[in-house]
């Protein structure tokens, strides 16, 4: 186990250049070569990028990195994440957010963080604490004031559900006698109720709203074995995660609602995005107006038509149905197929796996379902870092990212290797930088 790691302190100069072999440009989708950056440490961003007309002859100066040799990409984002949580392969959800500590969790949070950093994350857009309230706000102010290294956070709190919508289910829950268990959403109902709801989430603390457009709410309904030795109910429905009635997709809330959180939260200058499975909760999500929709599994035409008019961005979260589902599932395989027609149509993606179900540091195995759906390598990478960007709510982050070029924070991964060739370059990071911070640096001078 290392050490927290402090950042790698930039020299005393004020600028720092960047030389660079192979840059992506997220914008327009392509390679550059034989560029340089340009980088005020004071602000953290990049004040120019240009093309070097001759050899490099300062490489070996203290405020030059030399990442030559190297393929330079803008810091990653990923757009759905949970701090809070580690792998489900691990712990389950349940035990994770019913059983362990505040103090552990948050302890644990620390060491994702680094992790993501480590990976090449400079940003996390992170969609709801499960169960520590608000504690996200302070996680990401302690990144913030530089106190533990992490990607830049932009945090939920709690998510918004109606009544019943999204809890902690326990067939012993009766009050004074069962078990209690921490809330993991901030239940609001009616258009006075919701808009109330998304006052709160902002007053909180949070930069993103996020509510659940439709849930699998009735677990108790048709309850399954969750501890050893309960047994089955008799002659359940069909489990099966796109065409079952165990536990189905439910609603929440009406369009009014939806449309009532999306005009609150824009009028309060902050993005709001929906988790949506089902495909009328991805239409009325979309409808109503949100910056993104998370999920959207479920293979069909409207959702898609929907999103496209809507100009909605897409985040499918391949990696945590990947998770649960294996390999060579058939409702996997539907899924992945889905997701090449929501691209087709010209749906604008962010990439974000819902890490936290499987662990931080290998959020790249979103990437990975994403290129395996067929979703090409360079529009991947364009919704890893600028549409990721755009999901964190674009100039209402208050700070540019996920391109490289003049104003834009100085957010900078190399990595071994060309992505389009070999796409497990991704997992060679060799170095990262946030807001003109060095945080990791294993090579120097390659040339
Ligand atoms: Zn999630």
């Amino acid at each position: 186990m290392t050490l927290l790691r402090e950042p790698i302190s930039n020299n005393m100069s004020k600028e720092i250049t960047v030389h660079t072999s192979s840059l992506f440009d997220s914008k327009q989708k392509r390679f550059f070569s034989d560029l340089s950056i340009l980088i005020d440490v004071n602000t953290g961003l990049i004040t120019r990028v240009y093309k070097r007309d001759g050899p490099v002859n300062d490489a070996s100066q203290p405020n030059t990195i030399d990442l030559r040799g190297l393929t330079v990409l803008p810091g990653l984002v990923d757009a759905h994440t949970h701090i809070f949580l580690h792998s489900y392969s691990e712990v389950s959800a349940l035990n994770q957010m019913r059983d362990e500590s505040f103090v552990e969790r948050v302890v644990r949070a620390t060491n994702h963080a680094r992790a993501a950093l480590m990976a090449g994350y400079t940003t996390y857009r992170d969609l709801g604490t499960e169960g520590l309230r608000d504690a996200d706000v302070s996680f990401r102010d302690t990144i913030n004031r530089g106190i533990i290294p992490g990607p830049r956070m932009f945090v939920a709190t709690e998510c918004i559900a109606s009544s019943g919508g999204y809890e902690i289910r326990v067939e012993n829950g009766l009050p004074g006698v069962g078990q209690t268990t921490p809330r993991i959403s901030d239940p609001a109902d009616g258009v006075d109720g919701v808009r109330a709801a998304v006052r709160r989430r902002l007053g909180a603390g949070a930069d993103i709203i996020k509510f659940y457009a439709d849930y699998r709410k009735r677990a108790l309904r048709y309850p399954k074995p969750s501890w050893v030795g309960e047994k089955d109910i008799a002659f359940p429905p069909s489990d099966d995660v796109i065409a079952g009635q165990r536990n189905p997709n439910i609603i929440q809330f009406t369009q009014e609602e939806m449309n009532a959180m999306v005009i609150e939260a824009k009028r309060s200058g902050a993005p709001i995005c929906a988790h949506a499975q089902s495909p009328d909760a991805v239409v009325m999500a979309a409808k109503a107006g949100v910056t993104s929709i998370e999920h959207g599994y479920m293979p069909s035409e409207e959702p898609l038509k929907a999103m496209k008019e809507n100009n909605t961005i897409f985040v499918p979260t391949l990696a945590v149905y990947q998770v649960s589902l294996g390999d060579d599932s058939d409702a996997m395989k539907a899924i992945l197929k889905h997701i090449k027609a929501a691209f087709d149509r010209g749906i604008k993606f962010a990439a974000g796996g819902d890490t936290g179900a499987f662990a931080h540091g290998e959020n790249v195995f979103e990437l990975e379902l994403m290129a395996k759906a067929g979703i090409p390598v360079l529009d991947v990478l364009q919704a890893a870092t600028l549409h990721g960007w755009e999901a964190c709510g674009g100039d209402l982050c208050g700070r540019r990212f996920g391109l490289l070029d003049k104003g834009f924070a100085a957010d900078i991964i190399a990595i071994d290797g060309n992505p389009t060739e070999d796409f497990s370059a991704l997992r060679r990071v060799k170095f990262v930088m946030k807001d003109g911070v060095v945080y990791k640096e294993e090579y120097r001078g390659l040339s």
